[in-house]
């Protein structure tokens, strides 16, 4: 069973969490195997998204925040886009839209970021948005301060983390065809709640209320407390110390270890030293939100010219999901009910086509 782990290293302003996604992941991956019109994703392909399934549960764990977080890498090269969403609960789903051939060693730039102009959004959208509200969105590019291609998108998101949250932290990702597994290190704003305050009023790109992504206190965290957050910035050296040394001994795991051990024994090689403090684990699942009612509105976001037009040619809409691979048809008759049937705005969902 996929299992997510979260624990904070007592005493220290540091926290993190593991994820194993099993079940969910090849769940994932069989639904596109069965896909007749598209088939498996070729290795490096699936590699890349295990790995932002991995991150992204990672990161909706970390958030105080009821709603989807979204990442999505696009860019020129064979993957047009690729995007893994996770849930609140945890629930998850991913897909990658690949055209074209896809090298057997292709790394990330030459999936996604031949032209250099590649990037990485993360999305908070809210599940109950109230009028006029828009989703959160950061984004990152897929290279360095100075135009170097970045290869790994744990390195992108570490950048994302630091500029866009001033969150030091530290991810190592890895995927196959059987397991996408993550591990997240994070060094904890050292003034608690009024740090997290100053620092999200004067910090862009947030807005107004804008939920930050890894700023939500721990639970049990004592606010305020002697050992968890320090009152003054004079312990900030000795507390830096502490996640350098926790942060080095977590990029020191192997890909091999995240994909191939429990979380226990990684979590016991890594930092017997340390005292942590572990978390009731999570079962992160695969779950697709699309529904009928989704593509219905979608089709009438299509326009009715459009639509009539598919049905003259066709007999039939026929829209695919590209998450599940679950098939929508609609009928004239169908059609007519959409467009006569009165609905709210299309969904904004690049995602089903
Ligand atoms: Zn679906």
């Amino acid at each position: 069973m996929s299992e997510l782990h979260k624990f904070i290293f007592d005493g220290l302003p540091v926290r993190g969490s593991i994820v194993r996604l099993t079940d969910a992941w090849t769940d994932i991956l069989a639904r596109r195997d069965a896909n007749q019109a598209t088939g498996a994703w070729p290795p490096p392909v699936a590699e890349l998204l295990g790995e932002m399934a991995a991150a992204g549960v990672l990161m909706q764990s970390n958030i105080k925040f009821n709603g989807a977080l979204v990442l999505q890498i696009y860019g020129s090269g064979p993957v047009k886009v690729a995007v893994a969403e996770v849930q609140h609960d945890l629930s998850l789903r991913a897909t990658a839209k690949v055209v074209g051939e896809v090298d057997a060693n292709a790394r990330l730039s030459d999936l996604v970021n031949v032209g250099n102009k590649g990037r990485c959004a993360i999305t908070l959208d809210p599940k109950d948005r109230f009028p006029g509200q828009q989703p959160y969105q950061g984004v990152v590019p897929l290279h360095g301060d100075h135009r170097e291609k970045i290869e790994n998108i744990s390195e992108v998101l570490q950048h994302y983390m630091l500029q866009s949250e001033q969150l030091d932290t530290t991810l190592v990702l890895a995927a196959d065809s059987k397991v996408a597994a993550g591990l997240l290190i994070q060094r904890l704003p050292l003034e608690g709640e009024g740090n997290l305050a100053g620092s999200r009023t004067a910090g862009p790109p947030q807005g107004a209320g804008a939920p930050s992504v890894g700023s939500a206190a721990p639970p049990g965290a004592q606010r305020g407390g002697p050992s968890f957050f320090s009152k003054a910035n004079e312990d900030e050296i000795g507390l830096n110390e502490d996640y350098n040394r926790i942060a080095i001994l977590a990029s020191s795991l192997k890909r091999e270890e995240l994909l191939e051990l429990d979380v226990d024994t990684i979590l016991h090689r890594l930092f017997w030293q340390e005292k942590l403090l572990r978390f009731e684990p999570q079962t992160p699942q695969f779950a697709c939100t699309c529904s009928r009612d989704r593509v219905a509105r979608m089709i009438r976001g299509l326009g009715q010219d459009e639509a009539q037009s598919i049905l003259a040619e066709r007999g039939e809409i026929e829209v695919g999901c590209e998450f599940c691979g679950q098939q929508y048809r609609f009928d004239a008759v169908d059609a007519t009910q959409i467009f006569t049937s009165p609905g709210d705005q299309p969904p904004v969902s690049p995602t089903v086509q």
